[in-house]
């Protein structure tokens, strides 16, 4: 609470204490010798000017200070109103009046200095975004009033009940016994998971719940983080459930955080490289282009594939800055290549919600001097799903200048026929899966069959990923696929490889090539390596 308003209160209490003192005072003299005070300045006898005066002030004390007072205890209730919005502005969530994260905060810190026997709860809603999207925000924030209202029903009342922001809430119980928490979080999720009334609809909600102790050696933020990750682990055993925070979590933390730091160190010393992949046309056999497949070219972890690193990079917001140094690199490379040869770059859906992405790819473009139309961006059906009209902004303005778009992994995602036609793709790519089980089964082979039917219907050139044998090639040339790429026709290749390939000569030479990042950090980092040092972090 402020401090300045503490210290008018307390003028204001010192004020109307000496003001009630002096009224009380007068009333006393006024009640003990008003009688005698009053004949003798009023009665009979030769009336004594000076009693009069005494006993008119005494009157007027008395009615001044009692105004006085009231006046006083009039602003001394205002400043107090004062001070509670103040502690409600500073320490309660408005939208539910449950604490706020800085109350709880404060609490866990009491909690922890008092060695009570305590634990925190993190509950986070599962899907809640589906309730805003679909009933907006005002039946959003119902929904919050009555999950706090739950929570608190089911929760001893010494408990600290707040909400963090958004759809998260959290308690500190102060209680340890793993049975009674248990039971107390089996009632919170169940009354949370029982459905909701608003207006004409019913809403259907429900929370997984991270649970720590909490103690003297821990920090706030320490519970906090514990509680955050036990939570994660719940959402991740299937969410509207429960788990309490152990030691395995705690060591898998800390290598995703070195994980998340190699990353970020990585980019910046243009240890993320692109490996190029072959496409060929399945009507003249012919090389059509190149997939840009990103690959760490780390020195404490080795050369390691997208699916060590991608989705860290996507989940710690570093999945932009990575993307394009890979393409950056990849258009340098390959900017000399034949000029029919097209390089397609991936785009995480991720990045597909920033309104600016259409804006730094044309950038790159433009800086490395790389044709536009020899560009295709391969994005997959999620990053339609975020928010449509940035995506089909950022499309448009890519298309304008001559880049191809294409659709990847068809199939897998929910992208409906109606998208298909209403967005501008120049190319739909079949998944992977459903290529390789091509032979196999009979479901995969009627999904592609009709994923290439379609594409004939818009006049979409359709590419097959995939490919590993000379069977399923056959296959999808008589299904009418036009394009394939796979490890029947090679594995993706260092660009250096691919010059050989398509007996180019080497072009930089060992000259330092100026629009690629600094290879010296990267040169320190792989000396470190072999040195067995880590990075400086
Ligand atoms: P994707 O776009 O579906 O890429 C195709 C993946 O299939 C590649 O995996 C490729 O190596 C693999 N592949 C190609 N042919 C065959 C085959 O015949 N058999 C099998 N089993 N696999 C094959 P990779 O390189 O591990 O990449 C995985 C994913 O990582 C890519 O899937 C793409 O979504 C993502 N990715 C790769 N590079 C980047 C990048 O620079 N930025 C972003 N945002 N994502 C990237
Ligand atoms: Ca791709
Ligand atoms: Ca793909």
């Amino acid at each position: 609470m402020g401090a300045n308003l503490q210290t008018a209160r307390r003028a204001l209490t010192s004020s109307h204490l000496i003001t009630t003192c002096a009224t009380l005072a007068a009333l006393v003299i006024f009640v003990s010798m008003g009688n005698q005070v009053f004949s003798a300045a009023f009665g009979s006898r030769p009336a004594d000017e000076t009693l009069r005066v005494a006993f008119i002030l005494n009157i007027a004390i008395i009615l001044f200070g009692w105004r006085r007072s009231k006046d006083l205890k009039q602003a001394l209730e205002a400043q107090e109103r004062a001070e509670q919005l103040a502690f409600e502005g500073a320490f309660v969530d408005h939208v539910t009046g449950l604490a706020n994260r800085r109350q709880l905060m404060e609490r866990l810190t009491e909690a922890a200095r008092e060695s009570r026997p305590s634990t925190l709860l993190l509950l986070d809603l599962d899907f809640f975004k589906n309730v805003n999207d679909l009933h907006g925000h005002v039946a959003g924030d119902q929904v919050l009033r009555n999950v706090a209202d739950t929570i608190k029903a089911n929760v001893p009342e010494t408990s600290c009940c707040a909400r963090l922001g958004g759809d998260e809430f959290a308690v500190i119980l102060h209680d340890s016994d793993p049975r009674a928490v248990d039971e107390i979080v089996a009632n919170i999720t169940s009354g949370i998971s029982r459905p909701f009334s608003l207006d004409r609809v019913v809403v259907h909600v429900s929370a997984s719940v991270g649970i720590s102790e909490v103690g003297p050696d821990k920090s706030p933020e320490d519970c906090l983080r514990r509680s955050d990750i036990a939570m994660y682990s719940a959402k991740r055993a299937g969410r509207n459930c429960s788990v309490w925070f152990d030691d395995q979590m705690e060591r898998e933390l800390f290598a995703r955080t070195e994980l998340e730091d190699d990353i970020r160190q990585g980019i910046a010393a243009g240890e993320f490289i692109p490996y190029f992949q072959p496409q060929i046309s399945l009507e003249t056999g012919g090389l059509t282009g190149f997939e840009v497949l990103a690959r760490w070219d780390s020195p404490d972890r080795g050369l390691l594939e997208p699916d060590s690193f991608i989705q860290v990079a996507e989940a710690s917001g570093l999945i932009g800055a990575l993307s394009m140094s890979v393409m950056r690199r990849a258009l340098v490379e390959s900017r000399d290549w034949p000029a029919d040869l097209k390089v397609a770059v991936n785009i995480s859906p991720v990045q597909f919600r920033d309104p600016k992405l259409a804006q730094q790819i044309l950038k790159i473009v433009t800086e490395v001097n790389f044709p536009p139309q020899r560009l295709e961006i391969e994005i997959t059906e999620s990053a339609l799903m975020e928010d449509r009209d940035i995506a089909l902004s950022t499309i448009e303005s890519l298309k304008n200048v001559g880049v191809t778009i294409s659709l990847d992994d068809f199939g897998t995602g929910y992208a409906s026929l109606s998208q298909l036609r209403s967005l501008p793709f120049d190319r739909i790519k079949i998944d992977k899966s459903f290529v390789a089980t091509l032979l196999g089964d009979p479901q995969s082979s009627a999904i592609v069959n009709s994923i290439t039917s379609l594409g004939k219907a818009l006049h979409l050139p359709i590419t097959a990923e995939g490919v590993e044998t000379n069977e399923v090639k056959d296959q999808l040339s008589e299904i009418g696929c036009s394009e394939a790429q796979g490890w029947l026709f090679g594995k993706a290749l260092p660009a250096m490889k691919v010059r050989e390939l398509l007996k180019l000569s080497d072009p930089a030479g060992d000259a330092p090539n100026q629009e690629l990042p600094d290879t010296t950090e990267r040169r320190d980092r792989h000396r470190r390596a072999a040195s067995g040092q880590r990075a400086p972090r």
